[in-house]
Parts: structure tokens; C-alpha cells; sequence
């Protein structure tokens, strides 16, 4: 089986070089080709010596995943359907803006985490992403908009994804080693060369990876809250049984020690009479009052027997100011690309779950 070099960062490929007997150096040049100017074939690898570009046409590929579909919102937001094998799928979503076009990108076909009022969560869980799938979604994603109307005109060297969010399927820190060897390729300079900054992991909280990650790549870290108290976060985050709040707060502590932003971003997905309430909010201050931080609340994006509302309004706003008026940064996020379904929490894509959740899941009509 030839190597498949999307899999490496500089310094893995820099190893592969050394054991074929070239120079380490190699690795920088062909990450350029690769990421910088995004070439998969090796015979356009004008300063690679030829015998070593055949060399590597013999054993080696630059394969990214296959694109099954892509499609575009009304409002600009687009949504590749990325094949991964064996009738699994997974989603990556670009959402423009004016001063940025932020990639959120998938690391599971699936997710085991069984959040109640996520999508894929619903979907149970298939396997970890490779790095090559990974990054090759960011890859992917680079080829496309360069040669997409209103983009192929952009100037030399202008940035159309400036930033990248994993918050598409699956819990990022549950593939911890392939998702940090990604995101080590999204911030290397003969890559993508993205700062720290605009690199942002989601996480369910999952304390110890949490404590690895400040270690090993400390990109700016937003946590999914979406409870301020045990008895309703175990509910509905169940992950929160394992690590619970005191844990992940003194976490979030010891990571803002390394993070590229001086404040984690804590998301909140607003869900009808389950956290709305003013005094959810009050609680809120409460169990955040030691870390800096800013929130990004979510109206709950509803899918197929979610058994979920998203929170009126007004209740939205009412939160907020209880937010607000106790200093913090509050955003609401927008929903984009509602119409092909990219919006939060509604990334399906396609999961032969093993998990066998679906199956477990009794049915609501049942339930009501
Ligand atoms: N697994 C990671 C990252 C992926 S989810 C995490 O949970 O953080 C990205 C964000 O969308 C998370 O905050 C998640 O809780 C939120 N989300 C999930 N389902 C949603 C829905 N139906 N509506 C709105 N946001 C949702
Ligand atoms: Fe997994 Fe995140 Fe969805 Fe929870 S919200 S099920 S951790 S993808």
C-alpha cells in the first residue's frame, strides 16, 4: 500500500524523507506543494529532483477524500458531503463573512458522546477520522472556492479561509492524536499557515485531553456549556457524569495558562424551557465566576424528532442582558445555511453507527 503523504505533518514527513536517504529539508518543500499550492501530482514538482518525484509517484500518494456532494445556501454558506468509506459520510461547512470565511470541519463519522439535542449525536458513532481526512477536508475545501464564482477573482495571496473551527461531526478531543497532527498542518507556515488564534477547538469537555491539548497544541479553545448546574449538564451533555462542572472548570483554568486568547469561549445552545430561564442565567455567573470567558449563545437548530424548541426570542434576549449586565461578551450565533441543512448541530452525513444508538433510541411517538 503506498503511503498516503496527507497523513504526515513536517516533521513525520521529515522521518519518511530520512528513511528514504533524502534530505530532511524535502518535507518543508513538498508541504508547500501539497498544502501551500494545494498539487497532488508529483511530476509538477518543478524543484524535486525527478528520480526523487519518481521515487515517490512509486511509493507514496497524495490523496485527499472524495467530495460526494456539494452545495450552496442562499446565503453563501456551502456544505461538502466528504465520502468516508463503507456508505459513511461526513460534512464540512464554509461560512463566509465579511471579514473572514471561517471551515468547520468534521473528525468523527459520528459522535458517541449522545448529547440529546445534537444530530449527529442522534446518529451514534462509526470510527475516528484519518489525519489525511482531516485535513484533507480543508484541503478540499481550498480547491473548491479557488475556482468558485465571486472567489476566482480574489488577489493573489488573499486568504479565502482564514479561519477554522472543529466543530463540525464528532468530538475533536476523541481523536485526540489525529486531530492535533491536523491542526499542526492548518498553523505550519509552509502549509496553511494559520495562527493559533484562528484555529479554534470545540470540545464536550473532556477534561484530561483538555490538559494534553495545552501542552501539545494549545489552539483557542471553546467549550460546549449548554447547562449551569450538574443534575441538568448530566442530562443533557452526558459526558458530564465522567467530568463533571467543577472539573472542567478548573480545566479551563489551566488551559487559559497556554491559550493563544486570554478568555475560552463557552457555547450555550438555547433549548425552550430546559436552560432558558432567568434564573439558568443567574446560575450561569455563578459556575463561570473564575474563568474569563465570553459566550456564544445558540439558538437550538431543530431536526427530525429532536423532542426539542428553540428558545423564544425574547428569551433569548432576556438571557443575554443577565449576561451582559454582568460584563461579559455575549454573542448570539446567526444560523446560516439553514436551507441545505449546515447549520449547528444539523451535520448528519452519513454514519453506519456501531454503536447500535439508533437502534436503543425508543422511538418518541412511543415516549409522548
Ligand atoms: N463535539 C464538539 C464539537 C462539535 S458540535 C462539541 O460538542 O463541542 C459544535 C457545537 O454545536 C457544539 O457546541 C454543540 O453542542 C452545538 N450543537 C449541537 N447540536 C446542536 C443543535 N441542534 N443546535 C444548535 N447547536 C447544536
Ligand atoms: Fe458529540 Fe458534540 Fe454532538 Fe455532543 S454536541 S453529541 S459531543 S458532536
Amino acid at each position: 500500500m503506498p503511503v498516503n503523504l496527507l497523513d504526515f505533518n513536517q516533521a513525520q514527513l521529515a522521518e519518511y524523507f530520512k528513511n528514504l536517504g533524502e534530505k530532511p529539508f524535502r518535507a518543508r518543500q513538498l508541504m508547500r506543494w501539497m498544502h501551500h499550492f494545494g498539487v497532488h501530482d508529483f511530476g509538477q514538482m518543478t524543484d524535486i529532483a525527478k528520480s526523487l518525484r519518481e521515487k515517490l509517484a512509486l511509493e507514496a500518494t497524495i490523496t485527499p477524500p472524495a467530495v460526494q456532494l456539494e452545495q450552496v445556501s442562499d446565503d453563501g454558506t456551502r456544505k461538502w458531503l466528504i465520502a468516508a468509506g463503507t456508505g459513511n459520510g461526513v460534512e464540512t461547512v464554509f461560512i463566509p463573512e465579511d471579514d473572514r470565511g471561517t471551515l468547520c470541519i468534521s473528525s468523527q463519522v459520528g459522535c458517541a458522546l449522545e448529547c440529546t439535542f445534537c444530530s449527529t449525536g442522534r446518529q451514534g458513532f462509526n470510527r475516528n477520522l484519518s489525519v489525511s481526512e482531516i485535513i484533507g477536508q480543508l484541503w478540499l475545501a481550498n480547491q473548491s472556492l479557488r475556482q468558485a464564482d465571486g472567489y476566482d477573482m480574489l488577489p493573489a495571496g488573499e486568504r479565502i479561509i482564514s479561519n477554522v473551527v472543529m466543530m463540525g461531526m464528532g468530538e475533536p478531543l476523541a481523536n485526540y492524536d489525529n486531530v492535533v497532527t491536523a491542526m499542526q498542518i492548518m498553523l505550519d507556515d509552509s502549509a496553511y499557515g494559520l495562527s493559533r488564534r484562528r484555529v479554534t477547538l470545540s470540545t464536550s469537555g473532556l477534561v484530561p485531553a483538555m490538559d494534553r491539548l495545552r501542552e501539545d497544541c494549545p489552539v483557542a479553545l471553546a467549550v460546549s456549556l449548554h447547562a449551569p448546574n450538574d443534575a441538568l449538564r448530566d442530562e443533557i451533555v452526558p459526558i458530564n457524569k465522567k467530568y463533571p462542572l467543577k472539573e472542567l472548570m478548573a480545566a479551563c483554568q489551566r488551559y487559559l495558562e497556554k491559550a493563544p486568547r486570554d478568555f475560552v469561549t463557552f457555547e450555550y445552545v438555547m433549548l425552550d424551557g430546559v436552560n432558558d430561564s432567568v434564573e439558568h442565567a443567574r446560575q450561569l455567573l455563578q459556575t463561570v465566576r473564575d474563568v474569563p470567558c465570553k459566550f456564544n449563545l445558540i439558538p437550538f437548530n431543530p431536526f427530525p424528532d429532536s423532542g426539542y424548541l428553540t428558545s423564544k426570542t425574547e428569551n433569548i434576549r432576556r438571557f443575554r442582558d443577565i449576561l451582559m449586565q454582568a460584563g461579559h461578551v455575549v454573542t448570539t450565533r446567526k444560523t446560516r445555511g439553514e436551507d441545505i441543512d449546515a447549520a449547528c448541530g444539523q451535520l448528519a452525513g452519513k454514519v453506519q453507527d456501531k454503536t447500535k444508538r439508533s437502534a436503543r433510541r425508543i422511538p418518541l411517538e412511543i415516549v409522548v
